[in-house]
This record gives structure tokens, sequence and C-alpha cells, in this order.
């Protein structure tokens, strides 16, 4: 297909047509491709080149692109009802909600309710004013760890362990602490009369795909219970099956008291939420927390349209058995030191002297969406419902890829 058919503003005509500037504010970095389209694993784009997609966003579109039923569910709601206020019900709001109770009740996580919002960051934003108000006045210091990522928001900003992204917007919110992520002791030890709660990933996903230590979650939660502290987990990239069963902390049997979900949740479409167990819930009243889209009809149709698709395929259940299949088809790969993660949120380690950065740019060059997570470490999040085939053909590309990196870099010795 040409390039116009793909385009309908003359503006991008003329980007393309090798214009240098560019119509974003400049804080994602010079784009490098641009998609025009999608279909369960694979990518196009502009060009016409064929990619396949073991990022889906980063573990957003999980369910694969233009998923039938969620785009499905979405036209129909377009032409249904898109929005009304919070000051009336929508039944579409409901129906994702009390999925999202039901799963949590099954995942052992106790009697719930959501506050649906547009993104991760404002998940968070909600769940650290839900602590605030929980803790009441003078006890509101959220403990989180280092390496974490909670999003770009300011509250949510401050609760994310990276010095280096708080730096150039200083003065930081009061009222965060960080503390080494899988350290017990360190947990305790912060934890006096000011603080409110613990927020933790299961798996620090932006932080290099590194899951939590053996233990380290049980003991975090008991020491919560034990001092009054809410245990609250960011699901935000683990949620949704991403990791093998539907939610991270279901890998170590913890019942959190409040979890964070976005990226999974609409499969694309912008949509977020906090869930909190109901005596935690209910010291939220009317008036403390809102948002204009919270739980508007086309986001929340999405939501409805994953859970049940997710729950047709056994999408946890699909996400263990493709992650067999990766660590398989790596397994005696030279360039790979091991593997970290669960399930469909994986951390490809490469071996010393390979940098993830070229691996990640020849990988995209042969046609495979992957991302450096961190400077040893490839991050892979392909669909839940990715192929054998798929997965056999996106090894070969990164095999052959390492094994080119490898060879440049060993001649570049020289
Ligand atoms: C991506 C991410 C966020 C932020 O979500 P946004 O939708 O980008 O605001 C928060 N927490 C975790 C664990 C994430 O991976």
């Amino acid at each position: 297909m040409a390039q116009h058919e793909f385009l309908s503003s003359s503006v991008a005509r003329e980007l393309l047509a090798g214009q240098d500037w560019c119509p974003f504010i400049p804080v994602f970095g010079a784009p490098s491709v641009m998609f025009v389209r999608g279909e369960g694993t694979e990518l196009w784009d502009v060009n016409g080149k064929r990619y396949l997609d073991f990022l889906c966003g980063i573990a957003v579109t999980s369910l694969g692109h233009s998923n039938k039923a969620v785009a499905r569910a979405i036209s129909r709601q377009a032409d249904t009802l898109l929005h009304v206020s919070n000051f009336f019900s929508n039944p579409v709001a409901t129906e994702a909600a009390m999925l999202i109770n039901g799963l949590m009740r099954v995942a052992g996580a106790g009697e719930g309710q959501v506050f649906f919002c547009n993104s991760g960051a404002e998940a968070n934003e909600a769940a650290i004013k839900l602590a605030r108000k929980f803790g009441g006045r003078g006890r509101h210091v959220v403990v989180s760890a280092l390496g974490s990522f909670h999003g770009r928001t300011l509250g949510a900003l401050a609760a994310t362990g990276q010095p280096a992204k708080h730096e150039p917007f200083q003065p930081m919110p009061e009222g965060f602490r960080h503390v080494s992520y899988g350290d017990v002791d360190a947990v305790v030890a912060a934890i006096d009369q000011t603080v409110a709660a613990v927020l933790l990933e299961p798996i620090q996903g932006e932080g290099g795909v590194i899951p939590a230590p053996d233990g380290y979650l049980q003991q975090v939660a008991a020491v919560c219970r034990e001092r009054g502290v809410l245990l609250m987990v960011d699901e935000v990239q683990t949620g949704f099956a991403r990791t093998g069963k539907w939610f991270g902390f279901e890998h170590s049997g913890v019942s959190p008291d409040v979890v964070m979900f976005a990226k999974a949740l609409g499969n694309g479409m912008p949509v977020g939420a906090l869930w909190a167990r109901r005596d935690v819930a209910e010291v939220f009243s009317p008036g403390d927390h809102g948002s204009t889209y919270s739980g508007t009809a086309i986001a929340t149709a999405a939501v409805i349209a994953v859970i049940n698709e997710m729950m047709a395929l056994d999408a946890p259940a699909r996400a263990r058995e493709a992650e067999r299949w990766i660590r398989s088809e790596l397994a005696d790969c030279e360039h790979v030191d091991h593997i970290r993660g669960n399930g469909l949120l994986l951390g490809v380690v490469l071996a010393k002297g390979l940098d993830s950065k070229s691996v990640y740019t020849a990988s995209l060059e042969a046609g495979l969406v992957v991302n450096a997570v961190s400077a040893d470490t490839i991050r892979m999040a392909p669909p839940l419902n990715v192929s054998r085939s798929e997965v056999a053909e996106a090894c070969a590309i990164l095999k052959r890829v390492m094994a080119q990196v490898a060879d440049d870099g060993s001649k570049g010795d020289v």
C-alpha cells in the first residue's frame, strides 16, 4: 500500500517527505519507526515492512493488535453510549467493576471496590490519596522500592524509586521513602508512626524485569499487617495474566489491601483502575477523588471485552505455555546469560559484552519489536495468545541478531 493511503493529514505527509521537524514535545526521543497497522502479533510500518511485536506497547496489547472482540466491543459501544458523567451510572462500567472484583476475589484478595481512571499513573495517584486518607493526618508516608516505576505525574513520580527521574523536577512532593527492593529489614526499618502504606511491584518492570525475591512479598505483607500499614501492589504492568497468573501478587500468595491496574486492562484503550478491599475503600467519601472519565462507557466496554476474552482463552495458562516455548528456544544460546521474569514478562539477560541497545536496534531492523529495558537486558512481552511459530520466528531473529552484534563487537575490539 502507498504511504498516502495511511495518512489522512497533509502534515503527516510532509513529515514523511523529509521534514526534519516533529510535531511532538520532545519527551520521547527521536521517533524511529511509524506503525500504521497491526493484527495479532504482527505490525506493519508505513513502508509496508512487517514486524513481530514482542513488546505489545509495553505489555498493553496483551490480546494482540486489532483483537476482534475488543474492537467489536469498542465500536458497538461508540454507537450506543460513549459517556455520561459520574452524576449518573452506566451498565458498562458497573459490569467491568464487578468483573474485576470477581477476579480479585478468586485471587484471594477478598471483597473490594473499584475506581476507574485513565492510566497507571492515575491509578497510583488515587492509591496514594487513599493511603493518606486511610492513615490520617500525620500518617501519610508511602514507602516504595528503589528501582521501582509508578508513573510520571508528581505523586507517582515521587513514589518512583529512581532519583535521576526526580532530579530535574525537585522539590518532589513530601511523604515518600525508598528502600532497596527485596530487603525485608529495610521495609521494617522504614516503617514508623508516619507511614500509611508500602507500595511495591510484584516484578519491577521498568526497573529491568526484576522479580521479587522468594518470600519477600509474604514477609512484607506480614510486617504491614502487624504494623497496620496498607500493602499496595502496583500491577499496572504485571496484571491481567501477563505473568502467567491473573495477578502478579498471586505468585507469592499475598492478599494486598490495594491494587493498581492499567496497561493490559484496555488492550490499548486508555484505562486504569484502583481496587481496594472494602474496609479500605470506604475511607473515601464523595468528593475525595474523581475524574471526568472515571468509568466512561467506551473505555470500560474494552475492559469487559478484555476480561471475557482472557477468561475464554485461559490467558494465564497461555502465558505460561508460551513462556516455556521462549525459554526452550533460547535455552542453549551462548549470547543469553539467563532469563528473568514470569509468564510473558521476561528479561533476557545478554551474555557479557553484548549491549542491549545494539540488540534492540538490530532486532527492529530485522523485524522484531522488543525493548532494551536495561543496559544488558532485553524485555520480551509478546501477546498472551502468541503462536508457537511466532515464538520460533522471533527467537530465531533474536539469536541471529545477537550473534551479529557479538560478531561486530569482537571485530571492534581488534
Ligand atoms: C507503566 C507503569 C506505570 C505508569 O502507567 P502509565 O499508564 O504510563 O501512567 C505505573 N506502574 C507500573 C508498574 C508501570 O509499569
